[in-house]
């Protein structure tokens, strides 16, 4: 957990930030999988896992899947980024390519897993992955005590549905907010409608939460649980990636700050508060991180 004055100043509030960035895998993903991968019967996980993504999650399977002495199968479009291709490869999962213009990935995951005998992990709709996704929170209440606010980002809504059920078990008076991307409020139109909403493919840069629905098991526990779902803008996650880097030098990708600009934006009713915030993830190339920040 990292805490910094500058921060409380412009906040006017208390902020306690859970840094995922630095976690293994360099996001929260790692807890989802490794909660998932763990729970399969020795048989099932023996044979091995799949998962199909071309971000964070592909990773923290891969490395999951090493940690527990099995293999992972990765699916991936043609033109994911080099450098997470070559950082799953490098947990030692086996790579899948394919073209998204021509193929449907949920498909060839699912021909490939039934034709090699591997277990699908989703990335957030899955209840032992949300579950994993809540640890993050359950270990920021530990170590900074009761808050009165803690802020998530959300994307299909595994970890703020694992964000929910810590909190509510263990510092019941927090109110809940999920934090989306402007350009994909999927998540608020399904919370206001009490139904899940699909869009488009959200052009953001938060690529983590470019999804286009919530998941049904996140959905069922956000929906009781959230107290508010708010909408920031690419611009404050831009500002907040130089913030965060410049004062706290903390390296966070844009989907990592969106839970963060979101406390930032609700300044006035925060005022002297405790505010929890998970920052996410911190996987970005080093080139784009310099084209949005300079
Ligand atoms: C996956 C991811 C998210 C979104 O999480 P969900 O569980 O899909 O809501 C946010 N930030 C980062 C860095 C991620 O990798």
């Amino acid at each position: 957990m990292v805490t910094s004055r500058t921060l409380d100043a412009m906040a006017g509030a208390s902020l306690f930030l859970k840094c995922e960035n630095l976690q293994r895998g360099g996001a929260f993903k790692f807890r989802g999988a490794y909660t998932a991968l763990s729970r399969l019967p020795e048989p099932q996980r023996a044979a091995g896992v799949l998962a199909f993504s071309s971000g964070n999650h592909a990773q923290a399977v891969a490395l999951a899947a090493r940690e527990l002495g099995t293999s992972a199968t990765i699916v991936m479009p043609l033109d994911a980024p080099a450098s997470k291709v070559a950082a799953t490869r490098g947990y030692g999962a086996e790579i899948v390519t394919y073209d998204r213009y021509a193929v449907d990935r949920e498909e060839l995951a699912a021909t490939i897993a039934a034709e090699r005998g591997l277990t699908v992990i989703p990335p957030y709709d899955h209840p032992d992955v949300l579950a994993g996704q809540g640890t993050a929170t359950l270990e920021l209440i530990e170590e900074a005590g009761e808050l009165d606010a803690l802020f998530v980002c959300l994307g299909g809504g595994g970890l703020l549905s694992g964000a929910i059920l810590a909190a509510r078990a263990t510092s019941p008076g927090v109110r809940i907010h999920g934090v989306e991307p402007a350009a994909g409020d999927d998540g608020l139109r399904s919370w206001r409608a009490g139904e899940i909403v699909h869009i488009d493919v959200p052009r953001t840069i938060a690529d983590g939460a470019q999804t286009q629905h919530l998941g049904r098991y996140p959905f069922a526990i956000i929906r009781e649980g959230v107290d508010e779902i708010l909408t920031v803008d690419d611009e404050a996650l831009v500002d907040c990636m130089r913030l965060l880097a410049s004062r706290l030098k903390l390296v966070v990708e844009p989907t990592g700050c969106l839970a963060l600009a979101g406390a930032l934006s609700r300044r006035e009713s925060l005022a002297g508060q405790r505010v929890g915030v998970i920052v996410s993830g911190g996987n970005v190339d080093l080139d784009r991180f310099a084209a949005l920040v300079g």
